[in-house]
């Protein structure tokens, strides 16, 4: 296989001209949305040799993709809704995502506690299907991420991993594995970035106003840059809409009515104050749903929830009074210090886009989480594709089946899929130990902590990284150490146009907490002059950052 590499950065010629200006008249294929479904069609579709171009209004990886509970994860809870196919495309993707970005996920135990013999039973059977299910688990996996079988807990072990779990009836535990996907936003992105260093085009900030049918064939879409307002219109024989919980909006924008409704559910976390020790906790929340206790990067995340969401996705947001209600849940859990307000260091959500029959659904818990793939040639709109719901994790499987469709669309036979073996930038290595050892060789004056940090977030690109300039670290509130050339490595490769790209959607820096005032001032400082800002421009963009610790009251 072909090493994934990104080109060397573009000098900037005529920064007059607009990015849409760089885009070609025609395309074989349009991806609308820079979500984790979007980025996965553009790099199955671009190492099947399509011609391709996504767009992303906001920033990739901004809608529902930067609000998952950082799972890559078989859905365990799904087999009790007798969903054993999804369960198993699940595992089968966590496998996959493993194999191409081993850098991107780490294994974490789950434990269930159990309060009862009946409890027991009932879960030691789960704990045997889901085991069997995920049969293939650990094959031509680096050993680092290798997934072990599940184990029964007594009740003085499962104390002393979840310490502050209320000890009321509890007779042991059951704790099994999944995988942590330790920075999704920047994961999504290696999608579209591997594609990028193939070929394939694709723009953040830019928005699809509308899609209009050619007479000829195919589809015209006019795109604007969100950034100057200049509008380009663009063709393609086919479009492919990943708009997640806006898909239903795109549809209607290229004149497609349809019986099938998006129903948006609301999922919100609160990123806490560490609270765990290495096992994620499930808990039963009072309405009989679960509660992830996660440990993720030194800290805790809490979630999540599950309502149905009426209005616009354009208006979400997350109040006060729902932060608050997700702590008294964990609080009424545990039995220890309870959480307030002031534990909540950073907080996230998002709409997850269900396909349902909209009128049969009270609750949206326990609506599936499976994918749907629309093709509307029968509607008239022969090459315009949708796809819908499903899960992170299983969002390469999604865009392989996409694929297969749209190959024989338009050439009328099925091209081999190669994105279930083709690692992403970053992924190509053996283990973590020998590619540290690789680097310590390469840098030999560089300290092994460092090169494990970079090697653990970045993989084989942590190579490019410490070639470029800087030699400063700045302290994370989680105790992580961000480097220097971290910050020139987004600003030249990795298509940041804001402060908050950098901070909540590449080096996920921000998503722990509050960086300390003394070391922001030096990275804004740092963006600023790598991305050309003036002093005006620098303060709005650090103000936006601040916005985002903040919530709705
Ligand atoms: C609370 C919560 C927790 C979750 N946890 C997990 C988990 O742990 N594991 C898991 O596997 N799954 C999880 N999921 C599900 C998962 O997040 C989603 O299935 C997945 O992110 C959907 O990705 P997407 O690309 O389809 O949508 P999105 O990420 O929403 O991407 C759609 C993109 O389209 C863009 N767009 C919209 N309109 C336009 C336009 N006019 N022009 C250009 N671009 C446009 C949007 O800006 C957006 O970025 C969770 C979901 C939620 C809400």
């Amino acid at each position: 296989m072909k090493k994934t590499q990104l080109p060397k950065p573009k000098s900037k010629k005529n920064p007059k001209l607009s990015r849409i200006d760089h885009l070609d008249k025609e395309y074989d294929l349009i991806i609308i949305g820079g979500g984790i479904t979007g980025a996965n069609v553009l790099w199955d579709a671009t190492l099947r040799g399509f011609k391709c171009l996504l767009v992303e209004k906001s920033d990739y990886a901004s809608g529902t993709s930067q609000a998952t509970s950082k799972l890559i994860h078989g859905g365990l809870r799904y087999l009790k809704n007798l969903e054993f196919s999804l369960v198993r495309e699940s595992l089968k993707e966590r496998r996959v995502l493993a194999k191409i970005g081993p850098h991107s996920v780490r294994p974490l135990g789950f434990i269930i506690p159990i309060h009862s013999f009946f409890e027991r039973i009932v879960l030691w059977a789960g704990m045997l299907l889901y085991n069997f299910l995920s049969f293939d688990r650990n094959q031509e996996i680096v050993s680092d991420t290798h997934i072990p079988r599940f184990i029964w807990n007594s009740k003085s072990e499962t104390i002393y991993k979840s310490f502050p779990l209320s000890r009321n009836s509890l007779i042991g535990s059951y704790q099994y594995y999944d995988y942590m996907n330790i920075n999704p936003e920047y994961h999504t992105c290696e999608f579209i970035f591997s594609a990028k260093a193939r070929g394939a085009h694709a723009l953040n900030y830019t928005n699809v106003n509308y899609i209009t049918k050619q007479y000829s064939g195919g589809y015209s879409i006019n795109v604007s840059d969100t950034e100057t307002g200049k509008e380009r219109t663009v063709s393609a024989k086919v479009v492919v809409n990943c708009a997640g919980p806006w898909a239903d909006i795109i549809e209607a924008m290229a004149g497609i009515s349809t019986e099938k409704k998006i129903l948006r559910s609301k999922g919100i976390h609160a990123v806490v104050r560490n609270i765990c020790s290495k096992e994620c906790i499930i808990l039963k929340k009072k309405d009989g749903s679960h509660l992830f206790v996660i440990p993720w990067r030194n800290q805790t995340i809490i979630g999540t929830t599950d309502t149905i969401f009426d209005n616009h996705p354009d208006s979400f947001e997350v109040t006060e009074s729902e932060i608050k209600n997700l702590l008294d849940e964990v609080n009424s859990s545990f039995g220890l210090a309870p959480l307030k307000l002031d534990d909540v260091v950073y907080y996230y959500g998002g709409l997850r886009p269900l396909v349902e029959d909209a009128d049969s659904k009270k609750e949206t818990y326990s609506a599936s989480r499976k994918s749907e793939i629309m093709n509307y040639t029968a509607e008239g709109f022969a090459g315009f594709f949708s796809a819908l719901g499903g899960k992170y994790t299983t969002s390469r499987n999604v865009s392989e089946k996409l694929m297969d469709q749209v190959s024989f669309f338009l050439k009328k036979e099925k091209i081999l899929c190669q994105s279930d073996k083709q690692t992403l930038l970053g992924g190509d290595y053996m283990s973590r130990k020998e590619l540290v050892e690789q680097l310590t060789t390469q840098f030999p004056n560089e300290n092994s902590l460092k090169l494990e940090t970079l090697a653990g977030r970045y993989g084989r690109e942590s190579f490019r990284i410490l070639l470029l300039s800087g030699k400063e670290k700045y302290q994370l509130p989680n105790g992580e150490l961000l480097y220097e050339e971290e910050i020139d490595y987004a600003v030249k490769f990795l298509d940041i146009l804001h402060a908050t790209d950098f901070y909540f959607r590449r080096s996920g820096a921000g998503t722990v907490g509050k960086i300390n005032a003394m070391d922001r001032k030096k990275i804004d400082e740092k963006l600023a002059k790598g991305l050309g800002w003036d002093m005006k421009r620098a303060r709005i963009e650090a103000s936006l950052v601040d916005k985002r610790y903040e919530w709705a009251k």
